[in-house]
């Protein structure tokens, strides 16, 4: 068992999107599909941790995310938040739930209103979640800009006046304002320069530790992954398929689909680089999604059980879970 407090317990959560029909789907009376985006998901988000969440593009991780914070509706499962069940929360009693779990968006763009001023920006959330009283707002205002590296000379001008760098900052100082619990980072560095990305990945750090933070960090990047996380969680169409502490997931790879999607990560060494196997194929879609492991058709392990049953997430110690039957350790 693990002793650490569990902030958010995720149990058979599961998110489908209606595929919509046609006319000769109607006349044909052929069933309603569904895209499985999140297909029975369960997992633990302990508190002070960031967990790493990576997949390929399209396996449902911003989706997952958006179901966590309740801004998709599950079609079954349990998010419970801090001890609290809150599925069924209406509007209102979310709101308090609201200001605990923050988001950080991929595209400092289109995240911030550009008819907004900064200063206006943090105020408005500060007064929306009553975060300290009217008199102390600028100040307050003032110093989150100050704990995420930019000067209060920004509180009055708009967001078009910022690189992407700075944006992302003031994104981080919206999701900061309020005193958050828990932030989802969906891809925060993925829109930046190389040479940026680390600076926010450092101050992500930073934060989480200054301000007691739980983080779930969304990426495709291995390389960011490996950097900001504790633990890594492995998601393959709509699934998680391994999660366990970064350096098990890492060395152990159990997972076929991990095994491939880690050795495809860039290499700096170029004799290496030719070794690694990238993944072959593309997706199964989450419309149709292959019967028994989904990701038997792709896996050079596949045997017969692994196209009629689907296995479950078990624990190979240390925390380390891996749904499959014919796992291997590469560490070995
Ligand atoms: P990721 O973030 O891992 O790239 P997404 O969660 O965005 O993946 O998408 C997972 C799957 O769900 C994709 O097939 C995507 O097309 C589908 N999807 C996501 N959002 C919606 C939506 N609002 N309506 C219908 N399908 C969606
Ligand atoms: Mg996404």
């Amino acid at each position: 068992m693990d002793e650490r407090n569990k902030l958010i317990e995720i149990k058979n959560l599961k998110t489908y999107f209606p595929v919509k029909r046609t006319v000769i789907d109607a006349v044909t009376k052929k069933p309603q599909k569904y895209v499985k985006a999140v297909d029975d998901v369960s997992f633990n988000i302990y508190e002070n941790e960031i967990l790493g969440l990576v997949g390929e593009s399209g396996c449902g991780k911003s989706t997952l995310s958006k179901t966590i914070l309740r801004l998709n509706d599950s079609v079954e499962g349990t998010v419970i938040f801090n001890g609290q069940n809150i599925t069924n929360l209406n509007n209102r009693e979310m709101k308090p739930f609201r200001k605990d779990m923050q988001m950080v968006f991929q595209d400092p763009y289109s995240s911030l209103d550009p008819r907004v001023t900064v200063g206006d920006m943090l105020k408005t959330e500060l007064l929306y979640h009553n975060i300290c009283p009217k008199e102390e707002i600028e100040d307050k205002a003032s110093f989150i800009l100050s704990e995420v590296g930019m000067d209060k000379e920004a509180l009055k001008r708009y967001p078009s006046e910022f690189s992407g760098g700075q944006r992302q900052r003031i994104a981080i100082a919206r999701a900061l304002a309020v005193n958050p619990k828990f932030i989802i980072a969906d891809e925060p560095v993925s829109a930046l320069d190389v040479s940026i990305q680390a600076q926010i990945l450092n101050l992500l750090k930073v934060l989480q530790k200054g301000h007691n933070l739980t983080i779930l960090f969304i990426t495709h990047n291995l390389s960011v992954v490996r950097y900001i996380s504790d633990r890594i969680c492995v998601m393959y169409l709509g699934k998680i398929v391994e999660i366990g502490q970064k350096d098990d997931v890492f060395e152990k790879r159990l997972h076929p689909y991990t095994d491939i999607l880690f050795r495809s990560e860039p290499d700096l060494d170029p004799r290496r680089r030719e070794e690694k196997a990238l993944i072959e194929g593309n997706p199964p879609s989450p419309i149709d999604i292959p019967s028994g492991c989904r990701f038997n058709p792709r896996c050079p392990f596949a045997s017969e059980r692994c196209k009629n049953e689907e296995p479950q997430l078990e624990d190979v110690g240390n925390g380390h879970l891996v749904a499959c039957f014919n796992y291997r350790d590469k560490s070995i």
